[in-house]
């Protein structure tokens, strides 16, 4: 599977403030939470890395955001906080070191945070500034599959990355110390965890071929496809005459009919497709022998000096994995974005915060017309709808 992180590290609020910062510690850890930013109407979950951000500096006071990674609700993975900048997302009181945990500092010392937008539990509720609880609906009480596929991929990448052991991939409510359900009790990080252990399908579906050196085929176990017969007859001579392989022209004819296929030529005279349908009529090996003549005649007279028919696992083309794919946020400004009001927010703040210049609140009063009723005044809980920034 494929991966694209959206760099969003530079537009977070204070970001000149604390780039500079560094983690003390080596990352050994990955934390999974949960944002708890819904719209109180539907549940449905609200928010991205930049508005998570703006309500932890500007509310909770906090120098930075507390996660490196934001999976959005669409599965879209922002990379909000620079991995050697510790977030601040699992601290808790303990000062006596009682835990051993390096006075409270360790998990964001050395867990990498991952947080996933949404509130994922039954049962939630808000209270208004009057002091009423309402009851939040039960939907979209656990996160949707894109979230989650984003998510496992994220993880995988970054395990790699630091040689992260699958039991350190962990719930916020499972570091030690930290008083909290995050990130919600329908999430079960040990189900994560079990699909982190998962091969990837591309390996499940490949049946694991033999050690080519191991082969020793029997006559008429072995073929070899050579299409371009002109080009390549006299490179492989030394090869056929050693080995005495069935020859053929045409790779149909090989389907079902022999254990061992070595074909010569490149994608051009055999595709990948035609390959992957051979091993489904239950050829055990094929292999590939491409270049132009030259270099086919160099492998095959290697091959036949060395006595072996095949070449090894290491001799054959890498196959590439899907690369992670790194996005500028600059080139995906598409998503429109939801903002919970704030206590204390007027529209030219969020114009601020969101467009770095608050006399831009028309835009956003522009957006929400329906909603503020011809009115510039914003109430807390309020949630507002920010056009992309162009
Ligand atoms: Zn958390």
């Amino acid at each position: 599977m494929s991966l694209t992180i959206n760099d969003v590290r530079a537009k977070m609020p204070n970001y000149n403030n604390y780039k500079e910062k560094k983690r003390r510690g080596n990352i050994v850890g990955i934390a999974i939470h949960h944002s708890e930013t819904i719209n109180r109407a539907t549940g449905a979950p609200v928010g991205n890395a930049k508005n998570l951000f703006a309500y932890q500096t500007k509310v909770q006071g906090l120098a930075h955001g507390g996660y490196n990674y934001v999976i959005t609700h669409r599965g879209k993975v922002e990379y909000a906080l620079d991995e050697n900048i510790p977030a601040l997302h699992a601290g808790f009181q303990d000062p006596s070191d009682t835990l051993g945990l390096e006075y409270g500092e360790y998990w964001n010392n050395h867990y990498l945070a991952i947080c996933l937008v949404g509130w994922f539990s039954n049962g939630r509720a808000y209270r208004d500034t009057e002091g009423y609880t309402h009851v939040v609906p039960d939907d979209y009480t656990t996160p949707n599959d894109t979230q989650l596929s984003a998510l496992v991929g994220l993880v995988e990448k970054l395990q790699k990355q630091y040689d992260i052991p699958v039991e350190n991939v962990r719930g916020h409510r499972e570091l030690a110390g930290c008083q909290t359900i995050c990130p919600g009790l329908n999430v079960d990080p040990a189900q994560i965890r079990q699909q982190l252990q998962k091969p990837t399908p591309a390996v499940d579906e490949v049946v694991s071929p033999p050690d080519p050196i191991d082969i020793e085929p029997q006559p008429g176990e072995h073929v070899v496809i050579l299409p371009d017969t002109d080009r390549y007859f006299n490179a492989l001579m030394v090869y056929i005459w050693k080995f005495k392989p069935d020859v053929s022209f045409a790779i149909n004819e090989a389907m079902g009919r022999w254990k061992y296929v070595t074909i010569v030529g490149d994608e051009t005279v055999v595709n990948e497709s035609q390959i992957a349908r051979l091993r489904q009529s239950g050829t055990v090996w094929v292999q590939r022998i491409s270049g132009d003549s030259l270099t086919t005649r160099k492998i095959s007279e290697t091959l036949a000096s060395e006595s072996r028919p095949f070449l090894r696992l290491d001799e054959l083309p890498a196959v590439s994995e899907a690369p992670t794919k790194y996005k500028n946020e600059d080139e995906d400004e598409d998503e429109e974005v939801s903002y919970t009001v704030q206590p204390g927010d007027t529209l030219s703040a969020i114009a601020k915060q969101f467009y770095g210049q608050g006399s831009a609140w028309r835009v956003i009063y522009e957006a929400n017309r329906n909603l503020i009723n011809g009115s510039v005044q914003v109430s807390p809980g309020q949630v507002l709808q920010i056009p992309p920034n162009h």
